[in-house]
């Protein structure tokens, strides 16, 4: 089961094949494996690196 590493949120739904979008956060990521990409969505669709500097508790889900 998938939740946003962003929020913990369930709110996501599926853009991909391993692409997750978040209507919580709404943010964009990517789930390979164990690594989790995660991207700011731009108000013109764009999709930018989130940024790991915010501290913000990235909260990976795992099992
Ligand atoms: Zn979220």
């Amino acid at each position: 089961m998938t939740a946003c590493p962003v929020c913990g949120q369930r709110t996501i739904g599926k853009v991909g094949t391993d692409q997750y979008y978040c209507s919580e956060c709404c943010v964009e990521f990517l789930v390979r494996g164990e690594n989790v990409k995660i991207f700011n969505v731009e108000t013109d669709g764009t999709l930018t690196l989130y940024n790991p500097l915010q501290d913000t508790a990235v909260n990976l889900q795992e099992g």
